[in-house]
C-alpha cells in the first residue's frame, strides 16, 4: 500500500511519451500547448523548463467533448464470449452484511492490514494450490477511485501486486490519461490467487474470495468503483448481464457508485476498443469532478 496523494509533478520525457502513445492509440493525435502563464517567464527555472518536455497540463488532447455516442457502449463479440463462459456456471449473490459505518481515513491502512492478516496463507479454495503469492490489493487506502479486476496473472502471482504485467502497464496509462497517478487509486481483484493458465475464476472460487474484496471496498470507501471487465462486474453485483448493459451508466453499489469498462487484457487484444474504454473513463472523470481534456 502506498502513502496518500502527492502533488502531481510534470511528466518526465518517458512518461510523456507513454501518455502520448496511449492517446494516439485512442485515436487522438492533435495536441495543443497551453498559453504560457506570464508569471512563468519571471521565474528563471520555469523559463529554463520551457526548453524541456511540455508539462502534463500542456499536453491535454485536443479533440473531445466527452464521448457518449450510444455505439460506444455496445459490446464487441469477444467480450460476449467471456460472458457466456460465466453464464454456463451457477451464479448466486453472496449474502453480505450491509456496509459498516465508514472508518476515519487515518484508520484505513490498518483496517486493510487486518483484512490481509485474516486472509493469511489462504487455503479456502483450490486456487491456493497453484499460486505463488496472494495478490491482496495495492494503492491509496483513502483513494477516491478504485479499480477491480478479475484475478492475478503470472506477473502478479510472481510479484504479489495487482496489474503489474502488460495489462497493468495499459491500466497505468489509462489512469494517467485521467490525470491521476497509480498511487492515487486503489486496485484489487475478484480473486486473490492466480487461476491456472489464467482461466476465468470458477463461481465457487470467486464467491469464496469476493467477501474480502467487499471488505476492502467498505474500508477504502471510494467515491467510485470501476469494474474492469465481465468477471469484475458480475461478482461485484451478483448479476449476470452483458457488459453492454452495464457500460454507459453509473450504478449504485454498496453505498458507492460503479462504472464498468473493458478489461485491459481485452483492450490489448483489441486496441480498437480503447476509444470505447476512454468514453467510460471520461464518465468516471465526470463523476470524480476531474477536469476533462478539452479544446481551448
Ligand atoms: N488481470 C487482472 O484482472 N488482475 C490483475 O491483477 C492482473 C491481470
Amino acid at each position: 500500500m502506498t502513502a496518500p496523494h502527492e502533488p502531481t509533478k510534470p511528466l518526465d520525457r518517458d512518461a510523456l511519451r507513454a501518455r502520448l502513445g496511449f492517446y494516439r492509440e485512442l485515436g487522438i493525435s492533435e495536441f495543443y500547448r497551453r498559453p504560457v502563464d506570464p508569471v512563468l517567464w519571471a521565474d528563471p527555472a520555469a523559463v529554463a523548463a520551457q526548453d524541456g518536455p511540455p508539462s502534463e497540463s500542456e499536453m491535454r488532447p485536443l479533440s473531445h467533448a466527452p464521448v457518449t455516442a450510444p455505439s460506444l457502449f455496445q459490446q464487441p463479440a469477444e467480450e460476449s464470449a467471456q460472458e457466456s463462459e460465466i453464464a454456463a456456471r451457477k451464479l448466486f449473490q453472496p449474502i453480505l452484511p450491509p456496509p459498516p459505518a465508514p472508518l476515519p481515513p487515518e484508520q484505513h491502512f490498518a483496517a486493510l492490514k487486518l483484512i490481509r492478516e485474516e486472509i493469511g496463507d489462504c487455503t479456502r479454495c483450490p486456487l491456493c494450490q497453484g499460486r505463488n503469492k496472494i495478490v491482496f490489493g495495492d494503492g491509496d487506502p483513502n483513494a477516491r477511485l478504485m479499480f477491480v479486476g478479475e484475478g492475478p496473472g503470472a506477473d502478479e502471482d510472481a510479484s504479489g501486486l495487482p496489474f503489474v504485467g502488460r495489462g497493468g502497464q495499459l491500466l497505468n496509462n489509462m489512469i494517467q490519461a485521467m490525470g491521476l497517478k497509480r498511487e492515487h487509486v486503489y486496485i484489487a481483484n475478484v480473486v486473490k490467487c492466480r487461476p491456472p493458465a489464467n482461466r476465468t475464476p470458477d463461481p465457487d472460487e470467486a464467491h469464496t474470495c469476493v467477501p474480502f474484496l467487499f471488505r476492502q471496498i467498505d474500508v477504502v470507501r471510494p467515491k467510485l468503483l470501476v469494474a474492469l471487465g465481465q468477471t469484475a462486474v458480475t461478482y461485484l453485483t451478483g448479476e449476470k448481464k452483458p457488459l453492454s448493459a452495464w457500460r454507459g451508466t453509473v450504478h449504485p453499489l454498496r453505498g458507492t457508485k460503479l462504472i464498468v469498462t473493458y478489461h485491459p487484457a481485452f483492450l490489448l487484444r483489441d486496441p480498437n476498443q480503447k476509444r470505447h474504454a476512454w468514453a467510460d473513463l471520461q464518465m468516471a472523470m465526470r463523476e470524480l469532478g476531474l477536469e476533462l481534456p478539452k479544446r481551448e
